[in-house]
């Protein structure tokens, strides 16, 4: 690594939690693509893939029972049974449009992702309906992970079997957290109860993988409570656990509260408090047999708990992505579909793909996407880089990864490039030493 490098310029250390996207899942940011790249979009469908690239589906359910005050995600809480049919209906038009296009080259679907929206707010007569329709048009048979997300008091045990039974092999319960206040004042749709009877049942329900989904600093959220909550989740002993830290995105309830009542900061607690309270989960979880795979996740059994969707993606598989607002990223171009409901479902109607906006990364932003991603593992591969881009990240890198070096979290072990707990606990801030100049301080969104 360089050592001829300016002194660290460390990037700002947040105090209090302030409006904004804190969480970086993708680049360049969403902001930067746009409406009149669609047709870079439609052209690369056209191309065959590229050999061994692999294919995942990903389906945005857009429905929720109510919507939670930190939600930045498209849902709808209004929608009848008819609505939701139209929905379905809509979006197996849209891959029955792509199952036909060049890129997919003979291809099946290596992952599938149900997301949202809460995808278990579907009735077993339409999960069924949804899935056989789409296995109809692009088999996953091959499939080495099927996940589902879920809302604990969305599950019945008869619920629990149709989705075990659809070839769902992860299941994802938005947990959150276990107290029926910190929940109920977050707008949470659930409540403590419903997580153990869910979580019993799913276990029942034969599941090779149950994850628990934690947020670090809700709304009212106490030392006590966390504890309670990291107690809670060792007791129920799920394969995995995924721990955010709460961020306030501009298009929420709560941040709307705080424009009102002239507030910068969220009632949330601050950066500090949040990464210490991660630390603290993952250190409970290290005791118990746990491994911090990430800087959100630790895992139960390493050997046999993967996330094939995370490592693929962030790996530059394709995904095909499917249903209102959602991402995809297909043969070196990104794109997103419309994000209102009517709109989407219209363009459908019409026979037309529901491309909204796009964007062809260069070579160097494909390689700055896969590098940062990548190191929110912890560990990155030097060779890696160098095979599949031709280009030695520790010379492309080298200010940022000096700077994050001399902050003192990161560290060169041969082949790999290592950021420290330290680091990965903060590693969404982090990242931003890696981005373009033109992409730095951009809303993310
Ligand atoms: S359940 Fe998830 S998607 Fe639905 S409103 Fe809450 S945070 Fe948003």
């Amino acid at each position: 690594m360089s050592i001829a490098a300016p002194a660290p310029t460390a990037p700002p250390l947040e105090t209090q939690t302030t409006a904004g996207n804190y969480f970086v899942s993708n680049y360049p940011p969403f902001s930067f693509w746009k409406t009149d790249r669609v047709p870079e979009a439609t052209a690369a469908m056209q191309r065959a893939p590229e050999a061994g690239t692999p294919l995942g589906v990903y389906l945005h359910i857009p429905f929720c029972r109510k919507r939670c005050h930190f939600c930045y995600f498209r849902v709808y809480t209004d929608k009848n049974a008819a609505a939701i049919k139209s929905y379905l209906d809509a979006a197996l038009s849209e891959l029955s449009l792509y199952a036909a296009q060049p890129f997919i080259g003979g291809r099946r679907a290596n992952f599938v992702y149900f997301g949202g929206g809460t995808p278990s707010y579907l009735s077993v007569e339409q999960l069924r309906y949804l899935t056989d329709g789409m296995k109809a048009r692009l088999s996953w048979e091959d499939a080495e992970e099927v996940t589902f997300e879920c809302e604990p008091g969305t599950l019945t045990e008869a619920k629990l079997h149709a989705i075990r039974d659809m070839g769902v092999t992860r299941l994802s319960l938005g947990v959150e957290n276990f107290d029926d206040h910190i929940l109920e004042i977050n707008g949470r749709a659930h409540h403590g109860q419903e997580i153990d009877r869910a979580y019993a049942a799913a276990r029942a329900a034969g599941f090779p993988q149950i994850n628990i989904d934690l947020i670090a600093g809700m709304v009212e959220e106490t030392e006590d409570n966390w504890r309670q909550c990291v107690a809670k989740t060792l007791a129920l002993a799920p394969d995995s656990v995924t721990i955010y830290q709460m961020e306030v995105p501009y298009n929420t309830t709560l941040y709307r509260r705080m424009k009102e009542e002239g507030k910068l900061a969220a009632p949330v607690a601050d950066w500090e408090t949040k990464r210490r309270w991660v630390q603290e989960a993952f250190a409970e979880l290290e005791k118990a047999g746990y491994t911090v795979g990430s800087a959100y996740t630790a895992v139960r059994d390493k050997a046999r708990t993967r996330f094939v969707y995370r490592d693929k993606l962030w790996a530059g598989a394709d995904l095909l992505s499917l249903g209102v607002a959602s991402f995809g990223h297909i043969g070196g171009v990104h794109y997103q579909n419309h994000h209102d409901f009517d709109p989407y479902i219209e363009r459908l109607n019409k026979g037309e793909l529901p491309i909204y906006r796009a964007l062809t990364p260069s070579a160097d932003e494909r390689l700055i996407r896969e590098f940062i991603l990548q190191l929110k593992l912890g560990a990155v591969s030097l060779r890696y880089f160098a095979e599949k881009f031709n280009v030695d990240p520790r010379a492309r890198f080298a200010e940022p990864l000096d700077r994050i070096r001399q902050l003192g979290h990161l560290s060169m072990d041969g082949d790999t490039v290592r950021i420290n707990r330290e680091g990965l606990l903060q590693v969404d801030r982090l990242l931003h030493e890696f981005f373009l100049p033109e992409h730095r301080n951009a809303r993310y969104a």
